[in-house]
């Protein structure tokens, strides 16, 4: 059995000035133990260069941006190329996130180009997918879900897909305090890996780490991170206090 790696990134989302950032960074950094764990910290664009700097020595802390443009560079004012991401010491890109579809409009096409973008820069895509609580009403999580996992991801090469992380991200539990039951998770991790191996084949789906996001907090993950298919968590709102991020990544 091939062990996939167990992965906990933070998503600060548009959080955190300058000086605040740092601290953030530092905190965690500081409060870190090393472990087969791997740490993430999504940080707004500002952070990004002087947060690689700070954690560079620490190998199981990477630096993750929260978007990126699709084409390498030009007359695209105000947007961010996935190479210059890399040129900052950023690894890993958070990619597809609902505020993204919802606020600003992506769809899967779009995502999947910027997929495409950040592997050619090197970057490794966390893809976030999940359905609104309509679908989950109605019972059809697991086709909507299926549905953006195959248009972002189908077309890659299996050597590409051994580059992606995936984070499962129901809307209804973003923000909400209100989080997937472990069984709701595993359900839906266990579907998404299916389809993985149905097209890229078993083994390349069992090297996917796929991750839970939703109202993870200290009191909840370590239930959640237990069962067999959630591979570790994508955390918004506890991410943004070292204690609480750090007590979700001893939670493994
Ligand atoms: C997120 O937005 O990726 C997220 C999981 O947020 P929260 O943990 O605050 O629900």
């Amino acid at each position: 059995i091939m062990k996939r790696k167990h992965i906990v990134a933070g998503n600060w989302k548009m959080n955190m000035d300058y000086d605040a950032g740092r601290d953030l960074v530092k905190a965690v950094a500081d409060k870190l133990q090393p472990s087969d764990t791997l740490v993430i910290l999504g940080t707004p664009y500002i952070h990004l260069r002087n947060a690689a700097s700070i954690i560079k020595d620490i190998s199981n802390l990477k630096i993750a941006a929260q978007n990126c443009h699709q084409e390498e560079s030009g007359a695209f004012t105000g947007e961010v190329a996935a190479g210059m991401l890399a040129s900052c010491g950023v690894d890993y890109v958070i990619l597809g996130h609902s505020e993204r579809r919802e606020y600003f409009g992506e769809d899967d096409q779009l995502i999947a180009s910027k997929i495409d973008a950040a592997l050619a820069a090197g970057l490794s895509p966390i893809y976030c997918c999940g359905e609104k609580l309509e679908a989950r009403e109605a019972g059809t999580e697991n086709d909507v879900v299926g549905a953006q996992v195959e248009a972002a991801l189908f077309h890659l090469s299996t050597e590409q897909l051994a580059q992606v992380v995936i984070a499962y991200e129901p809307v209804w539990a973003i923000g909400t305090g209100k989080t997937a039951s472990p069984e709701q998770a595993q359900d839906m991790h266990a579907h998404i890996r299916a389809l993985l191996a149905g097209h890229f084949g078993q083994e390349a789906a069992d090297g996917v780490s796929i991750l839970y996001g939703g109202s993870v907090k200290p009191g909840n993950a370590k239930e959640i991170f237990s069962k067999p298919d959630v591979d570790g968590g994508l955390i918004g709102g506890a991410s943004l206090k070292a204690a609480d991020f750090i007590a979700i990544v001893d939670s493994f």
